[in-house]
């Protein structure tokens, strides 16, 4: 066996084993937890609901367990079992030019990865969300959904990696710099487009037209200094009962988002102190830092592509007998995120603590109370458990443990 063959193999068990063993310590924790609200909730979370948020985990859990396996199984037959050199293969019979022959390898093993993945995310629409009553995407949205997203996918990914396989081969040794640079342009346009032409070919988006609550949001942008322009309600409810909401926007011009399922679970002050922590991302620069550091990231991760794509064992110890540029570009879409994992801890416990900075933001300018009432509701109603296992949660969770986050929104208000 070839050394990087090794290496490959020992990366992908050690990846698996621990996402793996963290899944059986979050399930466990909240089977042992399942029958007892904890202390701080019990006037808000029934048992019932409890339990509904515990079952709701497990089955997530498992099927996360599924999916990691799955996963796994589908990787080693695109690299060692030999589809990616098979997929080159059929597309050299039909074009002789390497660059267009990339984009057509390229998205055509992304599609088929998106065929794969179906039967797992048509189960977790209509079997797992369906059974706990979150689900309201009927088969035809689902449908008309994936067609849109696929020919979306085209119409971005066709010019997308046209560039970065032109740049790979035409632009010398140092080429990563500038697909580096173009990767971070797309991500530019990417942020400005997504709410003005992607978002509206999938939801529909009203001005609010709540009076009361307009006049919150604005009282709430002028106190923190936001020009708050538009306000639109969103009908999440189309495809799920979950409620959420997001702001987007360049500088101090934000465009907010609620959805009509957070409008109607959540009282007009609460929903203000929910807009007031997502406003604290903002004023404290997260936002920012979060696309600095991702900036950096996707910099080293070129480079390091740069490198790679660049030794012969990397394509033949990842099974692909024949280098080219969409190779490289291939292998290290599919195999980076294995050695991505082990960087999640550090993700995670940064965002915990911009998380808890935002709750102190939203503290000063609106009402802790509304706040931490809110946010048990949204808890109960997407049914998030209270008690996620201390090491998974560590691991995965962007945002605190409900106990912990509510404790620290009660003290020093
Ligand atoms: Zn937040």
């Amino acid at each position: 066996m070839e050394g990087f063959t090794a290496v490959f193999l020992i990366l992908l068990a050690a990846s698996v084993a621990l996402q793996a063993w963290l899944r059986w310590r979050q399930l466990s924790y909240v089977r042992a937890h399942r029958e007892t609200v904890p202390e701080a909730f019990r006037d808000d979370v029934s048992a019932d609901a409890h339990r509904k948020a515990a079952d709701y985990t497990m089955a997530k859990t498992r099927l996360g367990l599924v999916s990691l396996g799955f996963g796994a199984i589908v990787l080693l037959i695109w690299t060692l079992g030999g589809g990616l050199d098979l997929a080159d293969r059929l597309w050299r019979g039909e074009i002789d030019s390497d660059l267009t022959r990339g984009v057509a390898v390229v998205l055509s093993v992304l599609f088929a990865g998106g065929i794969l993945d179906l039967p797992l995310s048509i189960y977790a629409t209509f079997g797992l969300e369906q059974r706990f009553g979150f689900n309201r995407t009927t088969p035809w949205v689902f449908a008309t959904d994936l067609v849109k997203s696929t020919l979306l996918g085209l119409a971005i990914g066709v010019p997308l990696v046209f560039a970065i396989l032109w740049i790979m081969t035409a632009a010398g040794d140092l080429w990563w710099i500038d697909a580096w640079a173009v990767w971070m342009a797309f991500a530019l346009v990417q942020t400005w487009a997504y709410p003005r032409l992607i978002a509206p070919l999938f939801n529909r988006f009203t001005p609010l037209a709540d009076e009361s609550l307009r006049e919150r949001v604005d009282r709430l942008g002028r106190a923190t200094g936001f020009a708050i322009k538009d306000v639109f309600v969103m009908d999440g409810s189309r495809r799920t009962a979950h409620g959420n909401a997001y702001l987007t926007g360049f500088g101090a011009a934000k465009r907010i988002v609620f959805f009509d399922t957070l409008i109607a679970a959540l009282h007009a002050d609460e929903v203000e102190a929910v807009l007031a922590h997502e406003l604290g991302h903002y004023k404290l620069r997260h936002v920012a830092k979060k696309l600095g550091a991702a900036a950096i990231v996707s910099a080293a991760g070129w480079a390091l592509l740069g490198w790679l794509s660049g030794t012969p064992w990397f394509y033949s110890g990842l099974g692909v007998s024949t280098p080219s540029p969409y190779m490289a570009l291939l292998l290290f879409v599919m195999v980076g995120p294995l050695a991505a994992v082990f960087l999640r801890p550090i993700l995670s416990h940064v965002s915990r603590r911009y998380e808890f900075e935002a709750d102190d933001f939203a503290k000063r300018f609106s009402d802790a109370r509304a706040l931490a009432s809110g946010l048990v509701k949204l808890y109960r109603d997407n049914a998030n458990t209270l008690t996620p296992d201390p090491v998974y949660s560590a691991f995965y969770h962007t945002h605190p443990p409900p106990a912990l986050r509510i404790r620290h929104l009660a003290g020093a208000a």
